[in-house]
């Protein structure tokens, strides 16, 4: 440490010196060198290099003032009502201890948070975001085994005490997540009971998803999967309209996008669903649900909102099938045939 202080020391009057010479070259009369002397200003600007020259005290105070608005801004995001349920479902004090370990980051669809095989350098917990898991089938064809969006994390291996994923992890509605290393979240996942139990918990959902899909793909016709994936979809979205493109559902479903172009004409006919420009909205989502398949399960709020500790739920929250009422039907026309 001494020899790091003693570096930085050396650096600093380095600097210094260095800012007393561009100082003197500086046109100036001796009142203006005595409010600098007195640390009354700020900054100065040479007008002969257009360069403006902080002064070190006031490029300080710049930088606390930007760190406590970087604060001030993941507070917001962490407390805004829509932020991710599971992190809002654990106990208040390890909630903020969480806090300094997360930094909110911007999505991009395609933007891919982990490739199958790789290491997982950041688990993501979505806000307003959603990430598709893909597991590669042939080659470069790929199908989805899972999607994640504000009720769960993206990097849920980590939690099982393993390094990398099967899956590719790639965004599929562009929004907000908290993310934290790799290194920092097998920290606090040793220290916290309540983040183990909720992760653990979200971890048999995947795991049931996957199963679910996995029997989904070789039973059901894909004008059916088409209407649960789209449902399923709008659940972990913050909002009914996605920037979804036809192309991304083929990768996703592992069909031709001519198929996903068949269905989407024969859902927006029956008024269920609107789509422009890659601008896709549930219209009608009971309609939909009659549409889909019963691998369709809605999210159920009660088992994200749980406080670690009850499991009496469970069983029931992810029991195969789901109950229909109230779901409309609806006239259905031929979709298009089994891809
Ligand atoms: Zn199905």
């Amino acid at each position: 440490m001494g020899t790091e202080r003693g570096m930085a020391g050396t650096q600093a009057g380095r600097a210094s010196a260095a800012l007393q010479r561009v100082l003197r070259q500086l046109p100036m009369g001796a009142s203006e060198r005595q409010a600098i002397e007195a640390g009354e200003i700020d900054a100065v600007i040479d007008y002969r290099s257009a360069n403006v020259i902080v002064f070190p005290a006031a490029r300080r105070a710049l930088r606390e003032r930007a760190r406590r608005a970087d604060a001030a801004d993941l507070r917001a995001t962490l407390e805004a009502p829509e932020q991710n349920r599971l992190l809002a479902a654990l106990p208040r004090a390890e909630h903020r201890r969480l806090l300094s370990a997360l930094e909110p980051v911007t999505l991009a669809a395609g933007d891919v948070l982990h490739e199958a095989g790789a290491p997982i350098r950041h688990v993501y917990f979505p806000v307003d975001c959603v990430v598709c898991l893909l597991t590669e089938v042939d080659g470069p064809q790929t199908v989805a085994t899972g999607l994640v969006g504000r009720e769960g994390m993206v990097g849920m291996p980590l939690a099982m005490g393993v390094g990398a994923s099967v899956a590719r992890a790639v965004v599929q509605i562009a929004g907000t997540a908290l993310r934290m290393s790799a290194a920092r979240f097998s920290t606090e996942f040793q220290r916290g009971l309540p983040l183990q139990q909720l992760l653990y918990r979200h971890a048999q959902v995947e795991l049931n998803l996957a199963r679910q899909t996995a029997a989904c793909i070789a039973s059901h016709r894909f004008e059916q999967r088409l209407a649960c994936w789209l449902l399923m979809i709008g659940d972990r979205a913050a909002s009914q309209e996605m920037l979804l493109t036809q192309g991304h559902l083929a990768a996703d479903l592992n069909v031709r996008r001519v198929s996903v172009t068949s269905a989407c004409v024969a859902l927006r006919s029956l008024g269920l669903i609107g789509y422009s420009r890659g601008r896709l909205s549930i219209l009608d989502r009971k309609g939909l649900e009659s549409v889909a398949c019963h691998c369709y399960r809605p999210i159920d709020p009660a088992d994200a909102a749980r406080r670690p500790g009850g499991m009496a739920q469970q069983a029931q929250a992810h029991a195969p099938g789901r109950a229909r009422a109230g779901a409309t039907q609806v006239h259905r026309a031929p979709l298009g045939k089994d891809d």
